[in-house]
């Protein structure tokens, strides 16, 4: 069945001029791109979307990575979105990313590592909304 995700190409990825090779990985896997824009966040507007993340030890330092530059965030759909977008990914840290994996290729560390996937339902959800209107996602 059909399922929407949410992804972001990160700050780093967009700086290494890399968005497009990997869109091209995103298509190549079978995903259609629904919605894209490219944004640039505040620290705020980062907090905002990382909260879940609030009281790691990392949320300082990843937010001001996520509000450093220009990202890409969008919306993808395909059968098994959600789960297929993480195997694509790869591991958060790309020392640990399986071979193939955009992590794998395009990841500089655990924290600058290219992509954001939705880990689940309800946040791929919160995620789209975060971003997209609905009158975006056509
Ligand atoms: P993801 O779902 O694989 O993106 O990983 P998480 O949801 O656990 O973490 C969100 C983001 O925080 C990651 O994609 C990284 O950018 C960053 N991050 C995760 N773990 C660490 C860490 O141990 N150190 C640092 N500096 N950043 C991290
Ligand atoms: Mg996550």
């Amino acid at each position: 069945m059909s399922q929407r995700t949410f992804s972001i190409i990160k700050p780093d990825a967009v700086r290494k001029g890399h968005t497009g090779a990997i869109l091209a990985e995103i298509e190549k896997a079978g995903f259609k791109i629904v919605a894209i824009k490219k944004v640039s966040i505040s620290k705020a507007q980062a907090e905002g979307f990382y909260y879940v993340h609030k009281e790691r030890p990392f949320f300082g330092s990843l937010t001001d990575f996520m509000s450093s530059g220009p990202i890409f965030p969008m919306v993808l759909e395909k059968d098994n979105a959600i789960a297929d977008l993480r195997k694509l990914m790869g591991a958060t840290n790309p020392a640990n990313a399986e071979e193939g994996t955009i992590r794998k290729k395009f990841a500089g560390s655990i924290e600058e590592n290219a992509i954001h996937g939705s880990d689940a339902e309800e946040t791929a959800a919160f995620e789209i909304g975060y971003f997209f209107a609905g009158c975006e996602l056509v």
